[in-house]
């Protein structure tokens, strides 16, 4: 397959979610498979939608997850700009070619004649849509009114009867009743091109082969090949990708179908402790199919594998247990010096400032107990606390007062301050030895010196533990909590 160039085109409207990023993920992996390029364009045509900080944010999670584009707004690249508002004059000359080429034409109806139709249309109980006054308007009427300083939007001159149908990559052919088609404008009266015209005219000039986009564009993907005809240009091959689901199954996913443990956007995804692999594999499993028993593949991987024919078109359903099984698997598949350089920012956030050394030793206790980057500061954290504050009940042995339990701590404490060498094997014998001499089950008393010496009921092992919080503080938690 011939080098693909491929772009995805997201509006600086709102945030970077799993769907925009299936969506970049796809075109990053037809890029690396073909030795093409991967462009990100801004479409910012919508200037009033336009939210500030949405472009950043969408590049810091680009990034993150390793989608790296090869020309775009910040890196530039032979079709710059990048951004679609200052290539304004641009699309004006295309739309001026179009009405040249008779397949488009000026309109110079005014909004509140426009607004009318549209009462009338709705009153009829039709579809509301533009009524072609202008449309017969003879070229030189137009111009002459245009020359005057008469406002007018410039609109597309769509078939009125037939069909136009065009071919969808994952779907086949899809054929709309042309009677079913607005002249829909292309340039706004203030001279900026809306979205439709400006879209075509960019994937062009980009030289776009392949168009993967979401399915939210199938209705409008009729127009968009009218336009390229139109211009008589060739077409990309498009393809729709398919839309996610609630987890239930029932209903497309929305921000609202989430619990605060779990996120559709890639910027709080990150923050919850996820790795970029883990959404990447999560993500690009919803929608396609890479042919391997392993589920886990690395970008380039993918990118092998990648095939347009194993787009699937149906519905995803997003589902949270399956993201985090493989964020756990993910993370154990990384260094202990990856995972710990990961780990260490979390904890950081958490207002502790592990000593890396230190978390380095760590990190294999927790590296299979964690499910998220987030888990290893609930899991650790008591490694690098001044002191921990284990729950009274939990330094209770069951059945028994607490000055027992008081005098097991205190046995115990005496027990580990005569262990020669403070290595784990070394301590466990002599803690089990002291559990039958108190007549307590092992797995009751090392509950108890957990507790106190971790301040939680979960841990990595005991001993392992202790070894790396030293005797020194492992004895100072243990007088402690007598
Ligand atoms: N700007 C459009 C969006 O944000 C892009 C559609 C396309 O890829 O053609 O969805």
């Amino acid at each position: 397959m011939p080098p693909a160039r491929v772009r995805f085109a997201p509006s600086p409207t709102g945030r970077l979610h799993i769907g925009g990023a299936r969506t970049a993920l796809y075109n990053v992996l037809l890029a690396k498979q073909t030795g093409g390029q991967f462009i990100l364009r801004i479409e910012d045509t919508d200037v009033k939608r336009t939210v500030p900080g949405a472009l950043e944010e969408l590049q810091a999670g680009l990034r993150w997850l390793g989608l790296d584009w090869q020309e775009g707004p910040d890196i530039g690249g032979p079709h710059a700009p990048y951004s679609q508002q200052p290539r304004k004059a641009l699309y004006q000359r295309h739309a001026e070619e179009l009405i040249a080429r008779g397949h488009a034409y000026r309109c110079f109806c005014s909004a509140e004649r426009l607004q009318q139709v549209r009462e009338a249309q709705q009153q009829a109980k039709q579809s509301p849509r533009y009524d072609g006054t202008c449309r017969g308007l003879s070229p030189a009427e137009a111009d002459r009114r245009a020359a005057a300083g008469e406002p007018f939007t410039i609109r597309f001159k769509t078939p009125k009867d037939g069909t136009t149908t065009a071919h969808d990559h994952v779907r086949g052919d899809i054929t709309v009743d042309n009677t079913t088609l607005d002249d829909f404008i292309l340039v706004k009266s203030d001279g900026l091109a809306l979205y439709h015209l400006a879209a075509m005219v960019d994937d062009h000039e980009m030289g776009i082969t392949h168009v993967l986009r979401g399915t939210e564009w199938l209705g409008t993907f009729p127009l968009h090949a009218l336009i390229l005809r139109a211009f008589g240009w060739p077409e990309p091959v498009w393809c729709h990708l398919s839309v996610f689901l609630k987890p239930s199954g029932k209903g497309k996913m929305s921000k609202r179908d989430v619990t605060s443990e779990q996120s559709i956007y890639v910027a709080e995804l990150k923050e919850l402790g996820y790795l970029p692999e883990a959404v990447n594999s999560w993500i690009a499993l919803m929608g396609a199919s890479f042919g391997a028993e392993e589920e886990l593949l690395g970008l380039d991987e993918m990118a092998a594998r990648f095939d347009l024919g194993n787009l699937n078109p149906s519905a995803a359903r997003v589902n949270f247990e399956k993201l985090d099984d493989f964020n756990g698997k993910w993370i154990r598949r990384l260094s202990v010096d990856d995972l710990a350089a990961r780990a260490q920012p979390f904890f950081e956030k958490a207002g502790l400032a592990p000593d890396p050394a230190l978390l380095r030793r760590v990190t294999p206790l927790i590296q299979a107990r964690i499910v998220t980057l987030d888990d290893a500061v609930e899991m650790a954290g008591f490694f690098f606390r001044a002191a921990v504050a284990p729950r009274p009940e939990a330094l209770a042995i069951k059945g028994q007062t607490p000055a027992q339990g008081r005098a097991a701590l205190q046995a115990a404490r005496a027990g580990l301050a005569a262990v020669p060498a403070w290595t784990h094997a070394d301590l466990e014998a002599p803690m089990r030895a002291l559990a039958d001499g108190l007549g307590l089950k092992a797995g009751q008393f090392f509950g108890l010196l957990r507790a106190a010496v971790t301040g939680q009921t979960v841990s990595p092992p005991l001993f392992e533990c202790m070894e790396l919080i030293g005797r020194e503080t492992t004895l100072s938690r243990l007088a402690q909590a007598e």
